[in-house]
């Protein structure tokens, strides 16, 4: 019952290191039998992986993981089994993309001020183009060096209240779950032990999102403590959400968690890709 899978990961397209046809190979090593490339705010890997997967026998899941803003804060909804080409779904990207480049620009201006040069020139030479990601600019600091890695350069100037810090509106709930459903996909709260929020106002996420029709939470994720996999099962239990699991791996140099390394999804739970949601829209893994 327990799938060798990873329905959460990035590739070059968005902030990871990785190709897609890289990434697959590696999950391939890792022996990962069920793979979702969930790049941020992007499709454009999305082919390749497919093709990649199916050369090498895995099954793979087309995902993004889309950026949100809930009541003032940050938050992230991975889409799974979605169509790369669906029309309104790529407008409502380009928007997202459309902001991070406004985004973008005022970050370099603010670190510039403080005594980075360059950086908006400096970041976008760790981006393909697709997407520009804070984490480009973190790899443009390690670069020069003023930081040790990338979570040292985030803790010091890129997180709220820090001086490269730019807030900013990203999709509304509503918007992503509608662009998910209609790309014919499921949608999932990613790693919702990250969230500096309370308790009270988690499950408010929690309790809107299946309103929306959300059915996945992911609390096995990469970047979960064993007692945030615990507490995160327990909430996903408590409102009939279905588990999914991630590692949330971006890069080699730089992991949570190995692709694929994840503990099991505790008897008792179930699974998003045993859910008949998932048989009907996805199809049948077993
Ligand atoms: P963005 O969507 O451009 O605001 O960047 C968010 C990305 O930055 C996340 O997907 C992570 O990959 C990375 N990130 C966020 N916080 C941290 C952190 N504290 N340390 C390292 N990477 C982080
Ligand atoms: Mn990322
Ligand atoms: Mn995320
Ligand atoms: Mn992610």
């Amino acid at each position: 019952m327990n799938l060798r899978c990873d329905l959460h990961s990035h590739s070059t397209v968005s902030d990871g290191t990785l190709t897609p046809t890289e990434l697959i190979m590696r999950a391939h090593e890792n022996e990962v039998e069920l793979f979702a490339l969930t790049d941020h705010d992007a499709t454009e890997g999305l082919h390749e992986a497919a093709s990649a997967a199916s050369k090498v026998g895995m099954k793979f899941v087309p995902g993004i993981e889309l950026s949100v803003t809930w009541s003032h804060q940050t938050i992230h909804i991975v889409g799974l089994g979605i169509n790369p080409d669906d029309t309104v779904l790529n407008q409502g990207l380009k928007g997202l993309r459309d902001f991070r480049e406004e985004r973008g620009a005022k970050i370099a201006h603010k670190l510039e001020k403080a005594g980075f040069e360059n950086a908006l020139e400096g970041a976008r030479k760790y981006s393909n183009g697709e997407i520009l990601s804070r984490t480009h600019f973190a790899q443009y600091i390690v670069e020069q060096g003023k930081a040790r890695d990338v979570r040292q350069v985030f803790k010091r100037y890129l997180v709220n209240g820090k001086p490269g810090y730019v807030s900013g509106q990203w999709a509304s709930l509503e918007d992503a779950l509608s662009w998910i459903h209609g790309a014919g996909g499921l949608a999932v709260i990613a790693h919702p032990a990250r969230y500096k929020i309370s308790a009270t106002r988690l499950r408010q996420l929690i309790a809107e999102f299946k309103e929306l029709g959300g059915l996945g939470f992911e609390a096995i994720s990469g970047s979960h403590s064993p007692d945030e996999e615990q507490r995160m099962t327990q909430l996903a239990k408590q409102f009939e959400l279905y588990i999914s699991k991630g590692s949330d791996f971006h890069s080699p140099e730089n992991i949570y968690r190995e692709l694929g390394a994840m503990q099991d999804v505790q008897p008792g739970s179930v699974p998003l890709w045993h859910s008949t949601e998932w048989k009907d829209r996805i199809g049948d893994i077993s």
